[in-house]
């Protein structure tokens, strides 16, 4: 039987300047002028001094790049790095295929298999925990390849339009009932980015499962699914660059921001659901609403470990709480001599013990700690402690 090759293109979410750079330069091509860098970095304080060059005592005219200034002998460089863009006069690396990048950022560029599919397996895992396993494959045994620029030289036999190229690609072949899915990452691509690249194809992967193949969705609303998996990942590893970075990408032509709009409206389950079982080409919100009737939004579980004065995660979903779901920090009382939190409708200072019905039943919470932003609770004795962490300030 023949193998059915359903391609699907995968993630732009490197802007088309920077993928321009990515690509080998040929000769006798003149070098435009770089935009203004997207995230310019703050101006320390005290002289100001070129990161390229290091010279201090800047004067004239001075160029912001988000790793910091550069002076006007160092901007017209010829050499820039294949990622970021900015002038190099001694590249922090090279690729295999003669990429330079720079020193600010060599370090944390994936260029090895096993460190992509590494990447890649705890996408899928950060994935699972924040969404409940609906994103989840049939069809696991994967494939995670790398590949170099040259990839696009050799693929046709000619060389592939600049404006083709993508950091990465999810291919499934269909045989009979059996599906082959492979991922193609593009090498040395920040770590960050190559995760948003991951839940990006891997969501592409999810839909050639799920999708039926008569379902007619409208290309821009597709990538900007994969776009918005890629966000919610960026948004609950609190990622900002890359959440940034994602709504700013022109790749779904403006629909990242509708559905960022919708998933907040009727949640995440509501628009998988509808791209599996819908059957118009762009989300409505009145079809949106259908699916989220039967599971309604929730607030989505924080995948990062709680660090001081940051923003808070409700429970950690990896730990195996008691039936706490409806315990409720409600406010935390601090004053010089005095800590206090409300609990549900209980008031607890620490090691104060106090029933609180949760479903059912009746608990016998104990107050382990009162922190600055959070209360941890021992729920009817059992030491695997319960942390509420207070949201906002
Ligand atoms: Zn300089
Ligand atoms: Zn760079």
């Amino acid at each position: 039987m023949e193998a059915k090759n359903l391609i699907r293109n995968g993630a732009l979410l490197v802007t088309a300047a920077l993928f321009l750079a990515a690509a080998a330069p040929s000769a006798g091509q003149a070098k435009a002028p770089a935009p203004p860098p997207p995230d310019a970095a703050e101006v320390p304080p005290g002289p100001l001094k070129c990161v390229v060059c290091e010279k201090t005592g800047l004067t004239g005219t001075i160029y912001r790049h988000k790793f910091g200034l550069v002076c006007d002998q160092c901007r017209p460089l010829e050499r820039t790095c294949a990622n970021c863009g900015i002038p190099m006069r001694e590249p922090g690396g090279k690729s295999a295929d003669g990429r330079a990048f720079c020193k600010f950022e060599f370090a944390t560029l994936v260029f090895k298999q096993e460190e992509a599919r590494k990447v890649y397996d705890e996408t899928v895992l950060d994935l699972r925990r924040l969404l409940g396993g609906v994103l989840d494959l049939k069809f696991t045994n994967l494939n995670v390849q790398v590949f170099d620029v040259d990839y696009w030289n050799h693929r046709s036999g000619r060389p592939v339009a600049e404006t083709m190229r993508r950091p990465g690609f999810a291919q499934t072949i269909t045989a009979g009932r059996e599906m082959k899915h492979t991922i193609l990452l593009l090498s040395g691509v920040p770590r960050d980015d190559l995760a948003s690249v991951c839940a990006h194809e891997h969501t592409h992967l999810w839909l050639n499962e799920n999708m039926p193949e008569l379902r007619a969705m409208e290309q821009n609303t597709i990538e900007g699914l994969c776009e918005l998996v890629a966000f919610k990942l960026a948004a609950a590893r609190q990622l900002e660059t890359q959440q940034t970075r994602i709504r700013r990408n022109t790749y779904t032509a403006g629909r990242i921001e509708t559905l960022i709009a919708a998933e907040q409206r009727h949640g995440m389950f509501a628009l998988l659901e509808w791209a599996r079982r819908g059957t118009n080409a762009i989300a409505d919100d009145a079809s949106l609403a259908a699916f989220s009737a039967k599971n309604p939004p929730r607030p989505a579980p924080s995948l990062v470990s709680p660090v001081p004065a940051k923003a808070p995660p409700v429970l950690n979903p990896a730990a195996k709480p008691p039936p706490v779901a409806s315990l409720r920090l409600i406010g935390l009382f601090l004053t010089p001599k005095k800590r206090a939190a409300q609990v549900n409708d209980q008031l607890f200072e620490p090691g104060d013990v106090r029933r609180i019905q949760l479903g059912e039943k009746i608990a016998m919470v104990k107050c382990i700690e009162i922190r600055t932003n959070a209360v941890v609770l021992s729920v009817d004795g059992s030491t695997n402690h319960v942390t509420l962490w207070h949201v906002g300030r």
